[in-house]
Formats: C-alpha cells, structure tokens, sequence
C-alpha cells in the first residue's frame, strides 16, 4: 500500500504542490476503499493469545478444592471483602495494604460506578451532602481520559472539568487551583500508570500533590484508577509513588480511591477487582455493597490465587503478555514513523506500558481522519472519545489501540490510517 506518498513537510508544500499532492493520496485512498477492509483499532482488547495464557483458569479450582487458606468455604455465601490471600496477591501491587483492600466483582469500573453512585445519592465520608444531579458536584478530567470515566459522570450529572495533561500527570498547578477556589469540585480521575491513551506515568511530586493539595470541598476524592499497574511494555518496571500512603502522611486519609482488576491480567470478562482505601472509606463501600449482594464470586477468586500464586507470580504471567504486546506495539511504532516522520501531519506517544498510543493530527483533522477510515473499512475509536461529553475541543487526538488484531491486520489498519492522516492533513491545509 502506498503510504510514503509524503515524506517532506506538507506544512513546506506550495499550494500547487499540495494540490499534485491531494491527487497522488485521493488516488491512493480509493484503492485502499476498493480493498473492502473491515478492521478494527477502538477498544483495548486483550487478544485472544494473551486470554489462552490463562486458559489454565478454567481448570481451576477444580472439584474437591474449595476452601481458602483461613477455612473459608468459598462456595458459600460470605466473604464481603473477598479472599484475604488473594487481597494479600494484589496488597503491594496496587499499593494497597492487604487489609484495606477489598476484592469484589469482575470490573473495576463497576466499583467506580458502585462508588460514584452511591456518592451522588449518599455523599462519602466527610460529605456534608450528596453529590447528587443537581447539586453542582463537578469532577476534574485529566484530558485526553477515558471515555467511560466520562461516560459515568455525564450519566450522573456529575460537571467535567478538563484539565490537561503533561508528562507528569495532570497540570498540578492547575488542579490546584480548581480545587482550592471551588467547594463544588469534589474528586479528580487519574489513570497514574501508562494512563489511557497518553502512556502518562504520574511524577513523584504530581502523586504528594494531589494528596496534599489543600481543597475547598471536606469530601475530595481522587479516583485512584490503576488499572494498568502491572503493564509494562518494556523490561522497566515504572514505579508510581503510594498514593494512600503520601495522603495519610499529608493528613488526607480520606482522600484516595484505588481502582485495579485482573481484566487485562487474567481473563477480561472473568477477572477480579479490587478496591482499596482508607478504613472508613472500606466500611462505606463495604457498607453499600452489602445490601446489593450477600459476597462476591469467591470461586473466582480462589481460582485467581491458585493460578497467580504471588505477587512475583503475576509480574512473571504479565512478561508473557509482554511478550505478545510488544511486538504489536513496536509495529505500530514503526509504521507511524515510516509513514508520518517528517510530515507535520501528526505527533504520537511511545508508551512503555497500558493498551494504548495517542495519536495528535492537525488541529481540526481528528474527525475528518477518523470519518475517512470508517469509509475505507477502518474501526477507530470516535475522535473527541477521550474528551468529556466527547467533544475535542481542538479536534486533534486519536486514541489507538494495537492489542486486538492479528499482526497483519493491524500492519494493514496502521498503513490505512497514516493515508487518511495525509489525505486530511492535506486537505486542511488547502482549505486554510
Ligand atoms: N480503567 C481504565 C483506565 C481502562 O482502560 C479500563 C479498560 N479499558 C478499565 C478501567 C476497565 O477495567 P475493568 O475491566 O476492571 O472494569
């Protein structure tokens, strides 16, 4: 496929060179409509090679072992705060200590909504009310975020406030500001390790910041979601500071929640998540869940901690999901550079960890890239996605993410979509 039409700078292009340009790449485009793809780059699947690497999961616990290591019959009802072994698995990977760390459920971000709801109809510890529609609660959205972090708060009512990222997390300068002038402003999302979509790993000072800030609202939360702790695409391990400990240490006990899951560690659709916090944030959530249900699926999670066996078991499982990853990741890489270097048509983060690459195209392109896969057979996640209420308000970011499609496929998806960047960048800058 011909993608290194362009090689120089479009931006240096004369608009009669421009024009020759956007007929060589017209051209090219409805050849690659004339191939009929149908790919798909939107959600961040694991692939069906990284779930076979616990295949052995469906053989376990196996008939006749059904009791966990304090006795526990996990067959039974029970068990709210889930299986203390495998809590004590996950205690130090989500920096968590065992005994503040309930294990619940197969999705983490249901215990997020579990959380959000039951602040907008309850309040949290130390809230003087609800966070209810209504009642002008606002959270903080490090942007580019995650769509159902979004999702969640429109649902709820719940302003979104962006706040824009930078290498170390968000702008910390300027989350404190919105929090300290602002007692509607009650929590902020953050994705601390390879965020999704920017790979973003949270500085030291970013993590003592937002533990310490000062904030005009008693009942701050930040939604701690680390859902990528263990996922590492390089052979470094990146480390994010202990958020529960620099919150206790700043005298904000209260302040985080932490969110993982084995979604992307075990099996995607049958994991376990985990909630960690401080104890009188356990025993409210504890305390909601309990009258939604009588204990969690405990079979699962004897089965988790057969399987993974310790925390060294798990970054040893997650090398062979590495294994898989990379080399999906480095093509991407590839293409992007063969294709787009040099052009000016777009930007992209080399993440060392998570699911994702975020792509930035000219200004006002986003969609108009995203509409011109869609027609050539391309699935990418819709621009403005990682933006609250979807909008970009620059039309500019794409999230990709590599780790569903077979290598060909995905080689073929990424020469497709660095046309469409040419092809829309070039149009753009004939338009301007
Ligand atoms: N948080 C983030 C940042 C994610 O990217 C994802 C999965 N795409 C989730 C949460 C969902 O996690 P779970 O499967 O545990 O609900």
């Amino acid at each position: 496929m011909p993608v290194t039409l362009v090689t120089v700078s479009l931006t240096e292009l004369s608009r009669d060179e421009l024009t020759r340009t956007l007929d060589e790449l017209r051209g090219a485009y409805d050849e690659l409509r004339g191939r009929a793809l149908a790919l798909d780059l939107t959600r961040g699947k694991p692939s069906a090679e990284q779930l076979d690497l616990a295949e052995e999961l469906l053989g376990l616990p196996g008939a006749g072992t059904h009791t966990a290591a304090d006795g526990t019959d996990t067959r039974n009802y029970g068990g709210l705060r889930g299986l203390a072994e495998l809590r004590e698995i996950f205690g130090p990977l989500l920096d968590v200590p065992a005994g503040q760390l309930v294990a619940f459920g197969n999705s983490s971000l249901e215990l997020m909504h579990e959380c959000m709801v039951h602040a907008a109809l309850f309040g949290v510890p130390g809230s003087t009310r609800p966070w209810a529609p209504g009642s002008g609660a606002a959270v903080l959205c490090p942007v580019p975020g995650y769509d159902r972090h979004f999702a969640l708060c429109e649902k709820l009512g719940i302003e979104m406030i962006p706040v824009p990222m930078n290498g170390e997390g968000p702008d910390l300068a300027e989350v404190e500001r919105l929090a300290a002038e602002d007692a509607r402003v009650k929590g902020i999302w953050c994705v601390p390790k390879y965020s999704n979509p920017t790979g973003t790993v949270y500085s030291a000072q970013t993590v003592r910041g937002l533990a310490a800030m000062r904030t005009a609202a008693p009942d701050f939360r930040i939604f701690w979601d680390n859902a990528y702790a263990v996922h590492h695409l390089t052979e470094t391990r990146h480390e994010v500071a202990d958020v529960l400990a620099a919150a206790d240490e700043a005298g904000n006990p209260d302040r985080p929640f932490v969110f993982g899951s084995t979604s992307k560690i075990t099996l995607a659709g049958s994991g376990v998540a985990f909630f960690g916090a401080s104890k009188s944030n356990v025993d409210w959530l504890t305390g909601h869940l309990g009258k939604r249900t009588i204990g969690p699926d405990k079979v699962n999670q004897l089965r988790h901690a057969l399987f993974l066996g310790s925390a060294d078991g798990v970054h040893a499982h997650m090398d062979r999901h590495r294994a898989l990853l990379r080399p999906k990741f480095d093509l991407v890489q590839r293409k992007l550079e063969e294709g787009l270097s040099g052009t000016g048509a777009a930007t992209w983060t080399v993440p060392e960890g998570g699911y994702f690459v975020s792509l930035d195209v000219l200004d006002g392109c986003a969609s108009r890239v995203v509409a011109l896969a869609a027609e050539a057979g391309i699935a990418l996640t819709p621009a403005g996605a990682p933006f609250p209420y979807g909008k970009d308000p620059n039309d500019r970011v794409i999230r990709l993410a590599p780790s569903y499609p077979p290598p060909a496929e995905l080689s073929d998806a990424v020469d497709g979509l660095v046309l469409c960047i040419k092809l829309a960048g070039v149009e753009h800058l004939l338009r301007g």
